[in-house]
């Protein structure tokens, strides 16, 4: 299924010279004490409500009255072949950017744009204590907080009181991603990263909710000089994946047209069919978490498992 796109993709090649060294990466150093905290975009170069939102704090002028605040934006080799009549094409150009974090592939020899990319980044997503992640989904679903393993990450989400939908989810089997990477991933570290899943790729709500996570977490962060703005708490609920749908053929199909969030009431209700094998849901008030048929090959998780806490 394809969706409309209702976003225009921004105009970022102003931003392009920052002041890190890195193209497209701005550090702003309110030179005072204060945590370290990044807000990244772009991490897949189709998901660009997430730019959308930092070239609206760009335009805001914000400043940090203590620590660092960055704003970076990644894939922007990949965002710039954007083109609606194949908008997936910009999603990476070798690889995806989001599973390239653990050391043995980042500090390895292996070469792709992507991590000649990731590279670049990678002292900047190491000197973070706190780090925001924006994305979005292809189906049309309710904004969800990927808070990876991280049960700080949970408690960071909470404190910024959206969205509703909390996972703790099992990884990617395919490489670690940005906010699983090393300090983040340690209980005992205090750094924390949170991942947003704004919604639809180009819906315009998507670049609202960008925005609002956006906000929310500077206000939790505390780095700006702004009076602290109260925001309406929601009710938040921790769903954990217990495990991944993972394709095994070409001929994988989902037994329903899944969107995401959906609870399927009963244990043995069928999920999908692979060429012969049938996947069904393990237990009752199953949730069906990010399904999409976009990427399907063999060893891609096509949706996961969970239940609400
Ligand atoms: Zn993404």
């Amino acid at each position: 299924m394809n969706y409309p796109i209702k976003i225009d993709p921004p105009d970022i090649e102003r931003y392009r010279r920052g002041n890190s060294g890195v193209d497209f990466v701005h550090v702003l150093d309110s030179g005072k004490p204060g945590p370290s905290v990044m807000i990244q975009a772009l991490t897949h170069g189709n998901e660009f409500c997430g730019a959308i939102a930092l070239d609206v704090l760009f335009k805001q002028n914000i400043f940090p009255s203590k620590g660092k605040l960055t704003l970076a934006f990644a894939n922007v080799a990949a965002f710039a072949r954007f083109d609606r009549d194949d908008p997936d094409r910009a999603r990476y150009i070798d690889e995806d950017y989001n599973r390239v974090w653990g050391d043995d592939v980042l500090l390895g020899t292996r070469d792709s744009a992507e991590l000649r990319r990731a590279r670049e980044l990678r002292p900047f997503v190491d000197a973070a204590d706190l780090l925001l992640d924006l994305h979005s989904m292809h189906e049309p679903c309710r904004p969800i907080m990927v808070c990876a393993r991280s049960e700080k990450s949970v408690a960071l989400a909470r404190r910024m009181g959206a969205p509703a939908d909390l996972l703790l989810d099992t990884g990617h089997p395919a490489g670690l991603r940005m906010m699983e990477r090393g300090a983040f991933a340690d209980p005992a570290s205090p750094r924390a990263a949170v991942l947003i899943e704004c919604g639809q790729h180009w819906a315009k709500s998507s670049v609202d909710v960008a925005i609002d996570t956006c906000n929310r977490f500077l206000n939790t962060v505390g780095v700006l000089d702004r009076p602290s703005q109260q925001f309406p708490k929601i009710e938040q609920r921790v769903i954990r994946v217990t495990e991944p749908v993972v394709a095994k053929t070409p001929g994988f199909r989902f037994a329903s047209p899944w969107k995401g969030l959906e609870v399927v009431k009963e244990a043995g209700s069928l999920v999908a069919t692979d060429d012969g094998k049938e996947w069904r849901t393990p237990y009752d008030h199953c949730i069906m978490v990010m399904p999409s048929m976009r990427h399907l090959k063999p060893g891609t998780t096509m949706v996961r498992l969970g239940r609400y806490d």
